[in-house]
């Protein structure tokens, strides 16, 4: 087709797309009208070259009409989402979109897969027994009416051009792009019909974009991107050189995220929760005080409020409500092992990439689209960077379908986990806030 080979040439040679050209390739694309080889040619010129802002205004334009979008501007109350940049153990999402929904902010979660080296929220849900996650457009609405909360992946209707493009470049090594990120992410976002969104953009080792510079550039691009579509968008900057909790694959993680709506989670969990919940109700307007919103979302949980409308998104969508009561109901892994400690010292490092490709390795991840998960598997990893273990201490469970999964994860962390006779300074857990009027930093690293 014509015009891929002069959009390919012109991006090659350091050229700009217009808007129109943009528009035209999302839909030739989405529509199959553009092959695979010549996309992953143009975002490869797009990851060399770059995009400038206006570029990336009309990519994201581009793919956001390239499918349906919810249109929720006859509802009352004000609809605010979440979305990470992708982590390791990151089940936030799953606590934190019941936990405002229960406070009456609607969120209409929409979230991805597991790709590469990090987990996906849907994976997660649907090891839940029935769970759905591909409800229509009109289900969606009628549940968020409803329950103030719907826990969806991108339907077909939604962003298909973005849908496709990721896939590839998850397959080209093209992923790691400021403006193709910030495109994708707000394409999506955008189709959501929100009143204000709040991001979490992971800095260090296991994020997509490791250095925090990188991080605070694809802030402000995703916060821009926002403004021009009337979305206000905040970002915390959290850390992912370690993974996030203790659990680590599909099963388990929703354990620990039940664990976290009755207020029992893990302490680094709770607290990218609730910051990310104080920004959610204050960009709802359900109060300017952060101090309020914290004590309004602590009531919700040690009331049960929380857990309950999460056992009421379960049902509606399908699943087992049980598993709120009895976790225990999740799909159990056929072997476990205890990893120990193979020296005396300080945990100096617990890696996420290692950690993320070690789920894979034992069948909780997948490595294409296309791969069937085993949703028993991963770790729970126990030992935080910073503490002193004696030799043979327990520093991790391994959860795999077989003697062969448990190995492999053994292995997974014999690489993933170092001990040394000196301690690393792991990053703050919430080091920046980023917003419309600039960058605030709320620890120093
Ligand atoms: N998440 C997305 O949705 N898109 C990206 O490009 C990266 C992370």
């Amino acid at each position: 087709m014509m015009l891929a080979t002069r959009l390919i040439e012109r991006k090659r040679d350091g050229g700009r797309i217009e808007p129109g050209e943009w528009h035209s390739l999302a839909r030739a694309y989405a529509s199959g009208h553009i092959p695979d080889y010549q996309m992953a040619a143009f975002l490869m010129a797009c990851y060399l070259r770059g995009l400038d802002r206006a570029e990336t205004a009309a990519l994201t334009e581009a793919m956001l009409r390239s499918g349906e979008t919810l249109d929720l501007s006859d509802m009352r109350v004000p609809r605010i989402d979440k979305h990470s940049t992708g982590g390791v153990g990151d089940k936030v999402s799953i606590v934190l979109a019941p936990l405002v929904a229960s406070v009456g902010v609607a969120v209409p979660m929409m979230s991805g897969r597991g790709l590469g080296h990090t987990g996906g929220t849907l994976d997660k849900l649907e090891s839940i027994p029935g769970f759905r996650t591909d409800l229509s457009l009109a289900e969606a609405r009628a549940q968020l009416d409803r329950l103030g909360c719907v826990l969806i992946g991108q339907t077909g209707e939604i962003a298909p051009a973005d849908r496709k493009m990721y896939a590839l470049r998850n397959a080209t090594s093209t992923v790691e792009s400021i403006p193709l990120i910030a495109a994708s992410i707000m394409s999506k976002k955008l189709a959501e019909g929100l009143t204000g969104l709040v991001l979490d953009v992971k800095r260090g080792s296991g994020a997509f974009l490791p250095e925090l510079e990188r991080g605070l550039e694809l802030s402000r691009t995703m916060i821009e991107l926002g403004s021009d579509h009337g979305c206000p968008t905040v970002v915390l900057i959290t850390a992912m050189d370690r993974p996030l909790g203790r659990a680590c694959g599909n099963a388990l993680e929703v354990e620990e995220a039940i664990l976290a709506l009755r207020g029992e989670g893990p302490d680094d969990v709770m607290a990218v929760t609730l910051a990310l919940g104080v920004e959610m109700l204050v960009l709802a307007g359900v109060t300017t005080s952060r101090d309020d919103a914290l004590k309004t979302l602590r009531d919700a949980i040690s009331s049960g409020r929380a857990a309950e409308r999460f056992q009421l998104i379960v049902e509606a969508q399908g699943g087992n409500p049980a598993v709120v009561d009895d976790p225990a109901i999740l799909p159990q892994a056929g072997e476990c092992e205890i990893f120990r400690a193979p020296r005396r010292g300080f945990v100096a490092r617990v890696e996420p990439r290692a950690v993320g490709r070690g789920v894979v390795a034992i069948g909780g991840g997948r490595e294409t689209l296309d791969d069937e998960l085993d949703p028993a598997s991963g770790f729970v990893i126990t030992a935080r960077p910073g503490e002193w273990v004696e030799s043979g201490e327990p520093l991790a469970t391994v959860f795999a379908a077989n003697s062969v999964g448990v190995a492999a994860g053994r292995a997974a962390l014999r690489q993933a986990i170092t001990i040394a006779d000196e301690a690393e300074l792991p990053l703050p857990l919430i080091s920046h806030r980023v917003s419309a009027t600039g960058i605030e930093e709320l620890a120093t690293s």
